[in-house]
């Protein structure tokens, strides 16, 4: 899943200087998992300016709206008559969610309300890790399932550094080297030769921004785009 954290709130109230009217528009999926931007976080963050701008004696007229996801048309067209009402939508959805809003509402200011982080794990209530780097040439098959780019600081592909101390890492001793972890699952589950396999250094090119992905199935659909 994508993980995001809401952005602090000097900053929100900072983008919102010059506006009376925003719709806090909430995303019903990643971000409303990870606490950040679903339903609940809109009802709080609603309330939170209101209480801050009643401080300040101003005014700011707030609306609340969710949708299942911002990073799908059809969704984003459900509420096109409560946008309307409004010049500035406060988005609490990835980055995705908030371009695809903007694209579908050029004439509306569309702000960010969340910091997107990574693409991880939920490991515990209120606890996410970061999993993948997407790096489009998965390594997990000869790692044991532990993702080099990811969970070693430095991502190699041909661990462990130098720096490794009795099994632990050296950019964060709290933590076990990945290299040392894909050694022990690979000696579980009986494949230890396979890491003596010097793997060649990861080809960027498939890395470059931003990706594009067509399934096979609608190559020719879209091949007059490509
Ligand atoms: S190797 Fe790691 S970063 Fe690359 S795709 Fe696999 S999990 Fe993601
Ligand atoms: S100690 Fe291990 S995890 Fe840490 S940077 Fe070196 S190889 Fe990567």
């Amino acid at each position: 899943m994508i993980v995001a954290k809401r952005k602090p709130f000097p900053e929100i109230m900072e983008s919102l200087e010059g506006y009376d009217k925003v719709l806090i528009l909430g995303c019903g999926t990643c971000v409303a998992v990870c606490l950040a931007g679903g339903e609940k976080e809109v009802g709080l963050l609603s309330s939170q300016l209101a209480i801050a701008y009643e401080l300040k004696e101003k005014s700011l007229e707030i609306g609340e709206a969710t949708v299942e996801r911002q990073c799908d048309r059809e969704f984003l067209q459900e509420i096109r008559h409560q946008i309307k009402e409004y010049p500035v939508i406060l988005s609490l959805a990835c980055g995705v969610g908030v371009q695809f809003l903007a694209e579908a509402y050029p004439d509306k200011i569309v702000l960010p309300g969340v910091d997107t982080a990574f693409i991880g794990s939920n490991d515990d209530v209120g606890l996410w890790t970061e999993r993948c780097r997407m790096c489009n040439q998965c390594y997990l098959a000869l790692t044991g399932g532990v993702c080099p780019v990811t969970m070693c600081p430095k991502g190699l592909l041909n661990g462990p550094c130098s720096g490794m101390r009795n099994g632990r890492c050296e950019v964060g001793p709290d933590r076990t080297c990945a290299w040392v972890l894909i050694y022990e699952r690979m000696k579980e589950t009986g494949r230890l030769e396979r890491v003596q396999t010097v793997l060649p250094p990861r080809d960027y090119s498939r890395s470059t921004t931003p990706a594009v992905l067509t399934h096979k199935a609608y190559r020719r659909r879209y091949s007059a785009n490509e």
